[in-house]
């Protein structure tokens, strides 16, 4: 996937090309907000960070909305495909409900990059825990949900 290098100004979302954040600045905004190069938006005035806030788009045709459903959902297409890899080690064949309640959040959040990434994050650190917890399990030669108890009264004995 190549580098971004536009971005709108009102809400922030980026394109690998300058006719697609054309098109996103017409058909979600009206034509109203504005789409830079990265490099305005990084080192630009403050002016240009400050600018338009997001115009409320006032008619949107049905094709309107599959155009922007499908950017939004491009725009977790990298994060999805990571969950997914990470969902199957933790959940096994479940995987696909807690991936899924995870687009629906994610699609009904105002930015849903930064909430598939929250996710992702919080499986990264649930799937690290059930690997170690699982080599515990080995060690203490239990089944891994009783290793977890077992890990717990160890940790409980140290606080007081
Ligand atoms: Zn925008």
């Amino acid at each position: 996937m190549a580098f971004p290098r536009r971005i709108c100004l009102a809400c922030q979302q980026d394109f690998t090309r300058k006719w697609n954040g054309e098109r996103h600045n017409e058909t979600v905004h009206n034509g109203l907000a504005r789409v830079v190069s990265i490099q305005e938006y990084l080192y630009g005035s403050t002016n240009t960070r400050a600018a338009t806030s997001p115009a409320l788009p006032s008619t949107l045709t049905e094709k309107d909305l599959d155009d922007i459903l499908t950017d939004s959902l491009q725009s977790i297409e990298k994060e999805f495909e990571e969950c997914k890899r990470l969902a199957k080690n933790v959940y096994g064949q479940n995987w696909v409900e807690p991936l899924g309640r995870a687009v629906v959040e994610s699609m009904s959040s105002s930015n849903p990059k930064r909430t598939m990434q929250e996710y992702l994050r919080s499986l990264r650190r649930f799937s690290v825990n059930i690997r170690m917890v699982y080599a515990a399990s080995v060690v203490l030669k239990m089944s891994p949900s009783l290793a977890k108890e077992s890990l717990k009264t160890l940790r409980k004995s140290h606080l007081h």
